[in-house]
């Protein structure tokens, strides 16, 4: 036998490279144990309140096709150009990763004919938008936001009830963010507006100061020019002409409705003539709100909206007076107080401690009946040791605590602990539900 046929056979072992970890896409977040409180205490008094508001909640699709938003938010918008994430699928159709939501959500009104629903409708939308931007605070490349919008109200009516939403929420969530406002007039005064802007920057000495940006924006989207970040562009645009000396009648009459409204719920914002929206769909008026920021330069926006009355008719609906907003959730979460989430936590009425294998058991099945028995009830199975268990009851700030032992599952008892004065009690284990529930409703 050759010196090789005594080796073993078989493919040489490679040793195997420690393996590195596959870490998340650039701009993307993942939601940690305990942030989703924070999530939950915006998500609920929002649903609660656009309930009460009249709001029907909806959803649309992750992925839509390229064009809905090439036609809506316009082929020249910084959206379209540089920051969707699109590709083409294997049957050759051209998709989008949603970069906004508004396209859709009237892409859906068009489909389904919401049209018939009595109008207006009004709908709310919640879900993650996709932007390949600059990651900056409090703004990932997958973003959470809130809808609202109001189909079939041409009057101001539906820009006050926004508006006044958004308050509401905001008094709510304890933020104190500053409301800006603008009308961007319809296609009937802009027009003459945007020549006189065009004039203005198109004056040697104030052309020359444009960023490059800006000097290729004033022929396809002077608007733009207004709401620039360059610091040289802002000064340009301070003394720009301002729309509002430009709006027709009705325009002007829209706006004069939707600030006396706010003049009367006692609702404060800034008449801001810079703010223009950066989409090409917005009629009227135009808003966001503000978190004026001592670090950022600029004011943070956690959100904006706007009228958009010929949005729905150039996607290929009938004609049909729509306006909306949105807030973004992550930028609303930078702005939380903590102390506002932890009280709006549900304070759990019962802890369930148990002490070894039979009372585990046992435990569970009690668990699931006072649970159907409408108890808000806590346990934690997994833990052995009763200074353990009682020390998550503490921090849960639980109103009882039942005890299940070895001895109390033979004599068919439990012992009742309130929490408070620290009393403690044996109780016939078949009447402990109705002993709870006679307590908790008196405390309620
Ligand atoms: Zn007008
Ligand atoms: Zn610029």
């Amino acid at each position: 036998m050759s010196k090789k046929n005594n080796q073993l056979s078989g493919p040489t072992i490679q040793p195997r490279p420690a393996m590195r970890p596959i870490h998340r896409v650039k701009g993307m977040k993942d939601i940690q144990p305990g942030n989703y409180d924070a999530w939950n205490f915006l998500l609920r008094s929002t649903f609660k309140l656009a309930e009460f508001h009249g709001f029907e909640r909806i959803d649309t699709p992750v992925l839509e096709s390229f064009a809905l938003y090439e036609r809506s938010s316009g082929r020249t918008s910084d959206i379209v150009t540089k920051e969707m994430y699109s590709f083409v699928d294997k049957s050759g159709e051209r998709l989008a990763l949603r970069p906004e939501a508004t396209p859709g959500i009237v892409r859906a009104y068009i489909e389904h004919g919401w049209f018939n629903l009595p109008q207006p409708l009004k709908t709310l939308w919640y879900g993650p938008l996709f932007r390949r931007d600059k990651p900056q605070l409090g703004r990932y490349r997958q973003h959470h936001q809130l809808n609202f919008d109001i189909f079939g109200e041409a009057g101001p009516w539906a820009e006050i009830q926004l508006l006044f939403l958004i308050h509401e929420l905001l008094q709510d969530w304890g933020i104190k963010a500053q409301i800006d406002i603008n009308s961007l007039g319809c296609a009937d005064c802009r027009p003459n507006y945007t020549n006189e802007l065009v004039k203005y920057y198109k004056e040697k000495k104030h052309r020359e100061q444009l960023c490059p940006d800006c000097r290729r924006r004033l022929l396809k989207n002077p608007l733009r020019l207004l709401d620039c970040k360059e610091p040289a562009c802002i000064a340009l645009a301070q003394d720009a002409p301002q729309i509002i000396d430009y709006l027709c009648g009705p325009c002007k009459e829209h706006l004069v409705k939707v600030l006396e409204f706010l003049d009367n719920l006692g609702i404060q914002y800034n008449l801001n003539s810079q703010l223009v929206r950066g989409l090409d769909y917005y009629d009227r008026t135009v808003f966001e709100v503000v978190m004026p920021s001592a670090s950022a330069q600029r004011p943070l926006a956690l959100g904006g909206g706007g009228r958009y009355d010929h949005l729905i008719e150039s996607l290929g609906g009938r004609p049909t007076p729509a306006c909306g907003f949105a807030l973004g959730l992550e930028r609303l979460l930078l702005n939380l107080e903590p102390h506002k989430v932890a009280a709006s936590k549900e304070r759990p009425d019962v802890f369930l401690a148990q002490l070894g294998e039979g009372p585990r058991l046992k435990s569970l099945r009690l668990f699931e009946e006072l649970r159907q028995a409408g108890l808000a009830v806590h346990q934690s199975f997994t833990k052995e040791s009763l200074k353990g268990q009682l020390a998550i009851a503490n921090q849960l700030k639980v109103k009882y605590t039942l005890i299940l032992g070895q001895k109390e599952l033979l004599d068919g008892t439990i012992l009742l602990r309130d929490m408070e004065s620290g009393s403690q009690e044996v109780v016939d284990l078949k009447k402990i539900k109705p002993i709870l529930l006679k307590r908790l409703t008196k405390t309620r």
